[in-house]
């Protein structure tokens, strides 16, 4: 069984993905902030991570910092979860060291689509990270 951790603050949100991801067969590990993430990602090593940019303590953008800056999580995919669809954000993101994004609000055939699309892609050194 494939692990996710999902970093979210907002509850209702996280609760919703949860239920979604484990409808679906995937064992899910939860945190509400990026410090409480990154801790669980090194005790946990899950399979992927889906993280929201906007949360307390540690955001998204120091979430992925933290990771890319650990040689040993060098494949773990990131992928972040934003409510923003402007122009540049995809840029933004994926310079920071997101391995891409999904947009919110979600739904079950998206989330699942892209969760296995992350999770299929074979694992590669990152180039310059
Ligand atoms: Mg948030």
């Amino acid at each position: 069984m494939k692990t996710i951790l999902i970093a979210e603050d907002y509850s209702a949100n996280r609760e919703l993905i949860r239920e979604m991801l484990e409808s679906g067969g995937y064992h899910v590990i939860q945190a509400s902030d990026g410090q409480e993430a990154f801790e669980k990602i090194i005790e946990l090593r899950p399979d992927l991570v889906l993280a929201d940019i906007q949360m307390p303590v540690l955001d998204g953008y120091g979430l992925v910092h933290k990771i890319r800056a650990d040689s040993s999580l060098c494949n773990l995919k990131v992928v972040a979860l934003t409510a923003y669809a402007m122009d540049g954000d995809r840029e933004k993101v994926l310079g920071a060291g997101f391995d891409g994004y999904i947009t919110k609000p979600l739904d079950m055939k998206t989330l699942f689509r892209e969760v296995e699309k992350y999770l299929a892609t074979p694992l590669e050194k990152k180039a310059g990270t």
